[in-house]
């Protein structure tokens, strides 16, 4: 009979692998009879939320069942509603039930939602592809393009916010709307990325120029120094210092940042200016006792000074570490404190290639097809569990160890 309880919140990056590595601990102390590793997720699969600006979108997804069963994690699929530290309880709901779940330590890894600011329109009419379930319907609402009465817009595509998820997303859309509308109509495809900074791509270092080259190489227009004033799905209207103009699209894609989970905002303590549960090295949750964070809804200092980034870079060391403190500390056992030494950013700039930077400022490091094959490598193998593994394998991938950069030999 088990009679602990770690329990992880989300199964994505952060708590896909503090589960796993929770679960290794145990085996490796011999305590998986009373104790047990329980996640809770809304849905049966690990959405690898890093590929939604790719296609095909099924095939990104991995089955939990595969993972976590091997590793004897149980899976409670359900939503988690309401956190009370005081008590070491959760609430959770699944089809109208509620349930509540006590815990011995918690780990919560409920990741972020994207940022929706209320300017008009944009929740009835904006597309996204913050979610496996967004990014499917940007992809249904493609599909319905050809359909639709043969105004100026409907070919246009307009994706506002030029951070990763941006760029990411208009460098691909050209080609994948060429590909949906008939041969005729190809002309009329134009994709627009909008951004009020002064320059697209501001914040890639090194790597600005040649992410603006890529882009205009693709046909994307670029919109610097603009803001979203509206929308009404035929249409929207983005401001300048200048004044406003409207632009005709049937497809307006909100790529505006990201705030963590509102579950953060649950734990009594001061949230970062990005809604973050503030951890210590070891990821425990700052003053709240056997509760420990990790992924897009924590902060922690990453080399010691600077801040974790919202990222599956550093959201699945962050979970590593965080399974195997949450059982180390519940076990009264020295915990690990994580420290990563290295950053690196991969922009993947769809049929042109991608870019590929090391470091804080962002030296630039390969571009094009070298750093496309490291991009490929990253979201086709790195950062998945070891595809039909087996306990033995899956624990090895858990262990709370820090990997190194891509491969060098993928760096040009
Ligand atoms: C299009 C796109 C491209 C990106 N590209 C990159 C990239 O190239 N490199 C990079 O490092 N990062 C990238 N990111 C960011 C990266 O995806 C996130 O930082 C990462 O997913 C964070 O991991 P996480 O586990 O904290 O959160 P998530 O991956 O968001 O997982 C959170 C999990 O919690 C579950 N959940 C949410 N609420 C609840 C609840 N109430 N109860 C139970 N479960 C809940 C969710 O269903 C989900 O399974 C990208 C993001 C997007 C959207």
């Amino acid at each position: 009979m088990t009679l602990n309880r770690i329990l992880v919140i989300g199964a994505g990056f952060a708590g896909l692998w503090s589960a796993l590595s929770a679960a290794r601990k145990l085996d490796e102390l011999g305590h998986t009879e009373e104790t047990e590793v329980a996640i809770v997720n809304p849905v049966p699969f690990h959405s690898v939320r890093v590929r939604n600006y790719e296609l095909p979108l099924d095939p990104t997804l991995v089955q939990l069942d595969a993972v976590l069963g091997p590793a004897g994690v149980r899976l409670i699929q359900a939503k988690a509603t309401g956190l009370d530290s005081e008590n070491h309880s959760v609430t959770i709901e699944h089809e109208g039930a509620s349930e509540t779940l006590t815990y011995d330590r918690l780990i919560l890894a409920a990741g972020s939602v994207l940022v929706r600011p209320p300017i008009p329109g944009l929740e009835h009419f904006s597309f996204d592809v913050d979610t496996y379930a967004g990014a499917c319907k940007l992809q249904a609402h493609l599909l319905t393009l050809p359909a639709l009465p043969d105004t100026p817009g409907r070919y246009t595509a307009v994706v506002v916010g030029a951070g990763l998820t941006g760029i990411e997303l208009a460098a691909e859309l050209p080609a994948r709307l060429r590909e949906i509308v008939a041969q005729c109509d190809r002309d009329k495809v134009r994709v627009i990325l909008a951004d009020r900074s002064s320059k697209i791509a501001q914040s890639m270092g090194g790597a600005q120029h040649v992410i603006e080259g890529a882009l205009s190489t693709l046909e994307v227009e670029m919109r610097p120094g603009v803001t979203l004033e509206s929308l009404d799905g035929q249409s929207v209207t983005l401001r300048d210092g200048a004044g406003s103009e409207r632009i005709e699209a049937a497809t307006v894609v909100w790529c505006g940042g990201m705030h963590a989970n509102a579950l953060a905002a649950q734990l009594p303590v001061t949230p970062d200016p990005l809604g973050r549960v503030p951890v210590d090295t070891f990821l425990r949750a700052e003053g709240v006792p056997d509760v420990f964070a990790a992924g897009d809804c924590a902060r922690i200092l990453i080399d010691g000074t600077r801040p974790s980034v919202m990222s599956c870079q550093h959201g699945r060391p962050m979970g590593r570490y965080a399974g195997n403190n949450a059982v180390c500390d519940f076990y009264g056992i020295e915990m690990l404190p994580l420290s990563i030494d290295w950053y690196a950013t991969i922009c993947d700039l769809g049929p042109w290639g991608a870019v590929y930077t090391e470091g804080w400022d962002r030296k630039l490091v390969s571009e094009g097809e070298t750093a496309k094959a490291t991009k490929r490598t990253i979201n086709g193998e790195r950062i998945y569990p070891p595809k039909g593994g087996t306990r033995e394998d899956l624990f090895r991938a858990a262990a709370p160890v820090v990997q190194t950069p891509p491969p060098a030999e993928t760096r040009g």
